[in-house]
């Protein structure tokens, strides 16, 4: 068993890492199998340095020590570029010059409803762009990004299921995402690219994470099936919450792991007050 805590050093650790973390550490610990650490660090207008070492000591004060050297995806930008390529010559992906903009005035022609489910899924308006023209536009230098083209990946992989240790067997949809970017217009890669292909390089059995990130299975699940990955078993966890039900947010420094630390409380304190129980 390998499973992964995979936090972006954007900053402090908070008690829903905390959480996040300890589910990751049990879950392979009681099997006798490894925890991986990964720094999910492609944003670098977000990203801070200091963080990464932060990050290493709240794991290390919590008594969550990972297995091997930490990954960072800024490390492993090819092989992003290369299972980008590897979709682009299945046929699935395609160049996207929309800004927000275009999206919101283009779903808005929709009458889509705002903020509905629909309203957050890209139209597909560079879908239907001429190839030869859009070939032409990325050679004149224009700003693209490059999505996943969701129905024919769905074509091409068919019937797809994912596996939850607590909501059971889920069928892939591919509308809940969309077409997805899987390389955004300022950095080679995006999230569900990025994600998929480090879960695989570094052999994730299971993945453990929020439920927050539920729905971004149905795609990272495509997308494994489609670049022939193997399969992981997911464990969507509840998130933390504040006393008002909200969830927590990296701005709320009174419950960072760093500021607790600070305070005299100890690690056990600190993994009570998540709620996390064995
Ligand atoms: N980096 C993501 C986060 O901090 C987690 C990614 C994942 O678990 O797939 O929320």
């Amino acid at each position: 068993m390998v499973t992964r805590f995979a936090p972006s050093p954007t900053g402090e650790l908070h008690l829903g890492h905390a959480y996040a973390a300890k589910a990751a550490h049990d879950l392979a610990k009681e099997k006798g199998g490894l925890f991986l650490l990964r720094h999910e660090d492609i944003d670098s207008s977000r990203v801070r340095e200091e963080y990464y070492g932060l990050i290493e000591t709240d794991l290390k004060w919590l008594e969550l020590n990972w297995d091997g050297t930490p990954l960072r995806q800024t490390d492993r930008l090819d092989a992003y570029a290369d299972a980008l390529k590897k979709l682009g010559d299945l046929g699935l992906t395609y160049p996207c010059f929309c800004t927000r903009k275009d999206i919101q005035q283009e779903l808005r022609r929709m009458h889509a409803a705002p903020h509905s489910h629909e309203a957050q899924v890209y139209p597909g308006t560079c879908r239907a762009l001429n190839p030869e023209q859009a070939a032409q536009r990325i050679a004149d230098g224009e700003p693209h990004a490059w999505r996943l083209d969701s129905s024919k990946a769905a074509r091409l992989h068919g019937t797809l299921h994912f596996n939850d240790l607590e909501h059971g067997e889920t069928k892939v949809d591919e509308t809940v995402n969309g077409d997805v970017v899987l390389a955004r217009k300022d950095i080679d890669v995006a999230y569900h690219l990025a994600v998929v292909v480090d879960d695989d390089f570094q052999g994730v059995t299971h993945v453990t994470r929020g439920e927050d990130l539920f729905s971004a299975t149905h795609v990272q699940r495509q997308l494994q099936a489609v670049l022939a990955y193997r399969e992981p078993v997911y464990l969507h966890h509840e998130l933390v919450k504040d006393e008002n039900g909200r969830r927590l947010a990296k701005r709320d420094h009174a419950r960072s792991i760093r500021s607790l630390r600070e305070k005299g409380l100890s690690p056990q304190e600190v993994i009570a007050m998540t709620g996390y129980v064995s």
